[in-house]
């Protein structure tokens, strides 16, 4: 029986280690780096029913370029035959960069000619567009480790980009039998609850100024001083029970619609104060109050 010693045990975890953090270069340069504009939308976002998984950038007709070296994994345009047509992805492309890394690539308006073999990161693998569901030209891209399973926020392994706001809470939101009340923060509000409402919040993200996502990454809150939850948009995964947020929280556990949904809070008669902890990829954080003077009727 072979026996390792504890030198191979130490480089065997070295590969691991380096393989979990690999580097890869933006598909597409929007501005100059790192001021990258054009990020529309941003990893872990609503999409109504189901999680955004990747990023997107506007951009219509230019040059896309393989993240990483690799080898084409799957390519295929949305008219192909003998498949039935893909709604969703438009014209595609997806790089398989070795261990079970993967980038994809959606809606591309051209793929390039070559459509199997190596590619470097200098390989352009076709141009932006909006072929497929999408609703204005833009590349939607992801990376997925554990060959498909796990897609992650891309942010973690791209260089880094200039964010210099930290996410913005605009309101709080009780979505009741009359419809929607929202509640601004930092002041008071006088409330009446007939029921065990969840809580939700209308969190943004801007990154040089208003029109430039960069996104939320970690959201915490607490009740009264207390720790009530804690979410972090690093990793979706593939589970038996769906697509899972950190491979545990379903879509509907997270979300209502665009909005966060921190769930039923214990609040208590007379004032609460809610705090909420928002950090985005590059640090910034903000902390937001809302005080709510609630008046239960349950
Ligand atoms: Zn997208």
């Amino acid at each position: 029986m072979r026996r390792w010693t504890p030198f191979a045990l130490i480089l065997i975890l070295t590969t691991a280690a380096l393989a979990d953090q690999r580097r890869f270069e933006w598909p597409l340069v929007k501005g100059n780096l790192p001021d990258l504009r054009g990020i529309t939308s941003t990893f872990g976002e609503s999409r109504d029913d189901h999680f955004h998984a990747g990023l997107d950038i506007a951009s219509q007709d230019d040059p896309v370029e393989s993240i990483a070296d690799g080898r084409i994994l799957y390519s295929r345009r949305a008219s192909d035959n003998p498949f039935r047509p893909l709604p969703g992805p438009g014209n595609l492309m997806i790089i398989d960069h070795g261990d079970g890394w993967w980038s994809g690539y959606f809606h591309l308006q051209e793929l390039a000619r070559v459509r199997y073999g190596d590619v470097t990161s200098n390989t352009i693998i076709g141009y932006s567009g909006n072929t497929g569901r999408s609703g204005g030209a833009h590349l939607h891209f992801f990376v997925a480790k554990n060959y498909g399973k796990e897609f992650i926020n891309p942010l973690e392994v791209l260089p880094k980009v200039t964010d210099t706001h930290a996410p913005v809470v605009q309101e709080l939101i009780f979505f009741t039998e009359k419809g929607k009340s929202s509640l601004l923060p930092e002041r008071e509000h006088r409330i009446r609850l007939t029921k065990a409402y969840p809580v939700h919040l209308n969190v943004r993200d801007p990154g040089l100024e208003g029109s430039t996502r960069r996104g939320v990454y970690q959201l915490s809150w607490s009740l009264n001083g207390k720790q009530q939850g804690q979410r972090e948009f690093s990793a979706i995964d593939s589970t038996p029970q769906g697509w899972l947020l950190s491979g545990a929280l379903p879509f509907e556990s997270v979300f209502t619609d665009w909005y966060h949904n921190l769930g039923i809070l214990p609040f208590q008669n007379g004032r609460n104060v809610l705090k909420v902890k928002a950090v985005d990829y590059a640090g910034n954080v903000s902390v937001t109050e809302f005080i709510l003077q609630i008046q239960k009727e349950y």
